[in-house]
C-alpha cells in the first residue's frame, strides 16, 4: 500500500515572516487524521529558518533544486551535501521551470537526480509535456524520454527511493488542471513503463500529480488508482488551501 504525499513547492515566494506563519499554521492544522506525508520546499534562503520552525512536527523539508556537482567552483550553486546538512530530506528535480525557463536538459536533470541520491536525499523527479507536445500526441514519448534519461544514468534501482511528479506544463500555475482521467492515464503509463523494468519498484513508487491542484479538485485526483498525492505550487502558499489538499486523501 503506497502512502500519499503532498509536497508544497513555494518557488521564489515568501518572506521570513510569511514562512514562519505558514509553518505555524500547518503545524496547528495537521493532526493525526491527515493520511499524507506532508513536505514543504521553501527557497534555499528560508531552509534553516523553516527547519527550526518544523521542530516537533512530522512535516518533511525539501529544496527546489540542487547542483549536479558536490562541491567546488560553481558560483551560485548549492550542493546535495549542503542541503542534507541544512536538514533537507527531499529535492525537487527537473521542475518544468528549470527545464523550460532555464533550459535545463534531460542529461543535466539526470545528473542532478544522481547528485541528490549521492547526498542521501529523496529526489522528486518532475516529468511532463508542454501543451504543444500534448496536442501533437507525444505526451507518452516525452514523459518516457525524461524518465529514461534518469534510468540510463542511475539504473532502474535509482528509482527505488525516489518520487515522481507528473506535471503537465500546461497545467502549472495556469488554473487549468488535467482531468482525473487525463492524469490517471499518464500516471498509469509511467507506472507501466517502470514495471516493464522492475515490477516491485513500479508498485511501490509514489507518483504525484502537479498542476493547479486546489482544495476543491484534490480529492478526485487523489482517488485515481495511480495518483499518490500532489506536488503543489500556488496553493502551497496559503495555509487553508494547502491544508485542504493535505486532508484530501480519503
Ligand atoms: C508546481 O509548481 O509544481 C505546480 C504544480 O504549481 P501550481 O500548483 O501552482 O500549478
Amino acid at each position: 500500500m503506497r502512502q500519499y504525499m503532498v509536497a508544497g513547492n513555494w518557488k521564489m515566494n515568501g518572506t521570513q515572516e510569511s514562512a514562519d506563519s505558514l509553518i505555524a499554521g500547518l503545524k496547528s492544522g495537521l493532526d493525526g487524521s491527515v493520511k499524507a506525508t506532508v513536505v514543504v520546499c521553501p527557497s534555499y534562503v528560508f531552509i534553516g529558518q523553516v527547519r527550526q520552525a518544523l521542530v516537533g512536527s512530522s512535516i518533511g523539508l525539501g529544496a527546489q533544486d540542487v547542483c549536479d556537482q558536490d562541491q567546488g567552483a560553481f558560483t551560485g550553486e548549492v550542493s546535495g551535501p549542503m542541503l542534507k546538512e541544512a536538514g533537507c530530506s527531499y529535492i525537487i528535480i527537473g521542475h518544468s521551470e528549470r527545464r523550460h525557463v532555464y533550459g535545463e536538459s534531460d542529461a543535466l536533470t539526470a545528473a542532478k537526480f544522481a547528485a541528490a541520491r549521492r547526498a542521501g536525499l529523496v529526489p522528486i523527479l518532475c516529468v511532463g509535456e508542454t501543451l504543444e507536445e500534448r496536442e501533437n500526441g507525444t505526451t507518452e514519448q516525452v514523459v518516457e524520454r525524461q524518465l529514461n534519461a534518469v534510468i540510463e544514468l542511475e539504473g532502474i534501482e535509482g528509482l527505488q527511493n525516489a518520487v515522481i511528479a507528473y506535471e503537465p506544463v500546461w497545467a502549472i500555475g495556469t488554473g487549468k488542471t488535467a482531468t482525473p482521467d487525463q492524469a490517471q492515464a499518464v500516471h498509469a503509463f509511467i507506472r507501466q513503463s517502470i514495471a516493464d523494468k522492475d515490477a516491485n519498484i513500479a508498485d511501490s513508487i509514489q507518483i504525484l500529480y502537479g498542476g493547479s491542484v486546489k482544495g476543491d479538485n484534490a480529492a478526485e485526483l487523489f482517488a485515481q488508482a495511480d495518483i499518490d498525492g500532489g506536488l503543489i505550487g500556488g496553493a502551497a502558499l496559503k495555509v487553508d488551501d494547502f491544508l485542504a489538499i493535505c486532508r484530501a486523501p480519503a
